[in-house]
């Protein structure tokens, strides 16, 4: 049995290791079990998961399909290295996800943010298949949130997780953001899509013979909140991109898998970008999976070249992911979700438009499909954030759960905002609940 110890402080440490937790001393309630769009903690309180955990948990809670698949899957066998054994459940993973997306080549991952490394890393090794090796620069936008690896941070525009690797980051994060609240200043969205297109023209010029391509999430999410582009912004940049030979890669972790009421969020405006990096609802919690959508161009040119990609994860593709992430696919297509995210989205919209008239804090609602935003406001005409950042999220993030509903923190450090973003699954009913 481990002793106490006494610090060099003088304080006593209590036996073995503790935990080392988001926010030192903060007091959360601990989670006991999840039933469809419910969680329960320890005290028997229930919460309406009113943010799929983290915009994850696409499919809900203890979904029995999912942990029937999960649990067969793990009794023939959850580990098997990808650099020795190729594994049935990945390659209908990716051969399924390939149908639902339109991609021909699947990479599969662990999280969000190694997925974005490795589509980066895709991006660089298609340049020095090339005979380019010097093209090295990514643009993403100023506000925006890819992932807490060294690469996704880089592209980041997130000025608290940023801030204690600073030191280690690229400054990637440079295009304006298409987020019309705060950066269109009374343009229309023609204006202001030619705006932002022609300062990612402007980053593209001087990174000259470096450049190497352009990262956006195609509604920005952990950072300022569903932010939702004007339409034409995506199409144009995607022209953009292609004039100059560039790469497109779309970070869908949050907003692919049908959460916006389409399977990718880019197919909203018929983009069909080089790489689409996806993580959270594959896996949708019960198992965790990414991949990165490659497609023909990037893979011919390294087949030509060293017709290798080794660099990945222990995990990567792993058996047991494989399964689980079929299994949600699956899901995903005969339960209908993609088309229930949509109409249920419309319908979390309009309450919530309703709740934005009778509330001042909320300066505006946006979003597409089951992904849908409030900035919070301090002064809904001045479009004040509150001070200090961060204080408005924080206040309301908690609010909700002591009322028994859950939502997500999104500031992007220049702004208050919460995501609300229930399980593709939810009914008519439960949006009406989560509303109330
Ligand atoms: N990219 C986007 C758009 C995200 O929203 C996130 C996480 O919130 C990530 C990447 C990183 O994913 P993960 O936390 O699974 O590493």
């Amino acid at each position: 049995m481990p002793q106490a110890t006494t610090t060099r402080s003088g304080r006593m440490q209590p036996a073995g290791s503790r935990l080392i937790k988001f926010f030192f001393g903060e007091e959360l309630p601990f989670v006991s079990h999840g039933r469809g769009v419910f969680v329960y903690d320890t005290d028997g309180r229930r919460y309406l998961d009113g943010c799929s955990g983290a915009v994850t948990a696409n499919l809900g809670h203890s979904d029995p399909e999912i942990l029937r698949a999960l649990h067969e899957q793990a009794e023939r066998i959850t580990f098997a290295h990808r650099g020795t054994f190729h594994s049935e459940q990945s390659e209908a993973l990716a051969e399924r996800l390939g149908a639902m997306t339109g991609y021909p080549y699947v990479f599969l991952c662990n999280s969000g943010s190694e997925a974005v490394e490795t589509a980066l890393r895709l991006t660089l090794q298609y340049w020095r298949e090339r005979g380019e090796p010097n093209r090295s620069q990514f643009a993403s936008h100023a506000v925006s949130y890819h992932g807490a690896t060294l690469g996704g941070l880089s592209l980041s525009g997130h000025p608290q997780r940023r801030r204690v690797a600073e030191a280690l980051l690229h400054e990637f994060n440079e295009l304006t953001p298409p987020y019309a609240y705060r950066f269109a200043e009374g343009r229309d969205d023609a204006e202001f899509t030619e705006l932002l297109v022609n300062h990612t023209a402007e980053v593209l010029d001087a990174h000259g013979p470096a450049a190497a391509g352009v990262v956006v999430e195609p509604v920005g999410g952990a950072a300022g909140g569903a932010i939702t582009p004007p339409d034409g912004y995506l199409q144009a940049l995607a022209g953009l991109c292609r004039e100059r030979g560039l790469p497109l890669i779309a970070d869908e972790v949050m907003t692919g898998m049908g959460r916006t009421g389409m399977m990718l969020a880019s197919q909203h405006w018929d983009v069909r970008p080089d790489l689409v990096v996806l993580g959270k609802g594959m896996g949708a919690g019960y198992a965790p999976v990414s991949a990165v959508l490659v497609s023909e161009e990037i893979i011919d040119a390294i087949a030509a070249g060293t017709a290798s990609v080794t660099n990945g994860h222990t995990y990567g593709g792993n058996p047991l992911g494989s399964a689980v992430a079929l299994a949600v696919l699956e899901a995903i297509e005969s339960r209908g979700l993609v088309a229930n995210a949509a109409e249920r989205g419309k319908q979390l919209r309009a309450g919530l438009e309703a709740l934005a008239r009778r509330h001042e804090v909320i300066g505006e609602v946006r979003g597409l499909g089951l992904l849908q935003g409030l900035e919070l406001v301090s002064d809904r005409v001045a479009r004040s954030p509150g001070a200090p950042i961060g204080s408005l999220t924080r206040a309301a993030t908690f609010a909700a759960r002591d009322q028994g509903l859950l939502v997500y923190p999104a500031t992007g450090g220049i702004n208050n905002a919460i995501l609300v973003a229930p399980p593709l699954t939810v009914t008519a009913e439960e949006i009406d609940l989560l509303l109330e």
